[in-house]
């Protein structure tokens, strides 16, 4: 018997968010990003899902997370999204990866690296000031990309700090990507692949979608932030699910969990789930507000979680150990969201999803 308690991932989900911002994004393709375990769904299906459904490239963050895409038999082209140490070099050459490239040291890397023609991408920073090359080093570093006979500079991109909140800052941001481009333009450098929208500027920016576009959290069914184009049909594609392993009758002003910060507010059914922080459900989530769901019925969580359980208030609801439960995601008509977790933690959903940890095993329904 294994613990009851997993994370169930959606691929017809996936698939069909991919084809619906795709749908919006075109004639710009799309780059499903997959980086961090594909936000904590499960990279490998995760990949083939999208580019099943027709994503012609996958993004991450790391070479590791590259690799274990190619170990996988994954064959797409993979770009790697920050420039990873210069002893890398020779890594992105073996497993055919697309390198992001924004310093000198790395360009020489990479060119000492290869014997073939190798795509690279260089990215600009116009406003997000993580990684990137100012405009002013970006135009010395394509010299000397151009100059070598085996760098073929493929694409030059941004990324947005506000694309989500911000149209003014964003819009500035864009204009000066387009600015930088239409300068190599002039000295006769044509770049194929410009790319800049996140799924934010995606759905918000017509005009930001260019070649390509870099769609992270939508494809995993969540809105860059609530209540962002209400009317999209995005299909969140996780669910952590567990089952009830004890029930217990307590009378009003019981106290359960350690610190016994919370008194039931009357005489009341609790029922213990096998989930924990251990598993990404925050501590926190306990004193600001956490629901979750059994029998299609909203019930609080009674009092702190702890590393491996939580208890839940269900009042004088019948409830039996073996139910199942629903910490994220719908049951029913009901629904708890990532939105929602992330309101009661003073987050996002990006951090929600990435946190639910390895310890709970992924099951993937097609
Ligand atoms: C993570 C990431 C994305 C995807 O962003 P979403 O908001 O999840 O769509 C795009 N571009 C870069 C550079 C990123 O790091």
């Amino acid at each position: 018997m294994v613990r009851p308690s997993w994370v169930e991932i959606d691929l017809g989900a996936i698939a069909h968010n991919v084809r619906l911002l795709a749908g919006i994004a075109a004639p710009a393709r799309l780059c499903a990003v997959v980086k961090a375990d594909a936000y904590g769904h499960g990279d490998v299906p995760v990949a083939e899902a999208a580019l099943e459904a027709g994503a012609p490239m996958l993004a991450v963050a790391l070479v590791e997370e590259a690799i274990r895409l190619r170990e996988a038999g994954i064959d797409a082209p993979v770009l790697l999204l920050s420039e990873p140490p210069e002893q890398s070099a020779e890594e992105v050459v073996k497993w055919d990866l697309i390198p992001t490239v924004y310093t000198a040291g790395f360009v020489r890397a990479l060119s000492e690296a290869t014997q073939r023609p190798l795509r690279i991408h260089l990215k600009v920073d116009t406003g997000m000031h993580r990684v990137g090359a100012t405009i002013a080093d970006a135009k010395d570093l394509v010299a000397t990309i151009v100059a070598d006979k085996l760098l073929d500079l493929e694409g030059v991109w941004t990324h947005f700090a506000v694309a989500e909140e911000d149209g003014v800052f964003t819009r500035h941001q864009l204009e000066t990507f387009n600015g930088f481009v239409e300068t190599l333009r002039r000295v006769g450098v044509e770049v194929p692949v410009r790319h800049a929208a996140n799924t934010a500027a995606t759905l918000l920016y017509p005009e930001a979608r260019l070649d390509l576009v870099r769609v992270g959290i939508g494809i995993y069914g969540q809105r860059p932030a609530p209540g962002m184009v209400p009317d999209l049909d995005l299909r969140p594609a996780m669910r952590v699910v567990s089952h009830v392993s004890m029930v217990r009758r307590h009378p009003a002003g019981t106290r359960p969990s350690y610190g016994r910060r919370k008194a039931l507010p009357g005489d009341a059914t609790v029922a213990t789930v096998p989930v924990g922080y251990a598993d990404g459900l925050p501590r926190a989530l306990g004193a600001h507000g956490g629901d979750v769901l059994i029998r299609g019925r909203r019930h609080p969580l009674a009092g702190t979680v702890t590393m491996d359980q939580v208890m839940v208030d269900v009042g004088d609801d019948p409830v039996e150990v073996g139910d199942e439960v629903v910490l994220l995601g719908s049951q029913g008509i009901e629904e708890v969201t990532a939105d929602q977790w992330a309101e009661h933690l003073d987050t996002i959903s990006y951090e929600v999803v990435c946190q639910i940890g390895p310890r709970l095993p992924r099951r993937y329904v097609p």
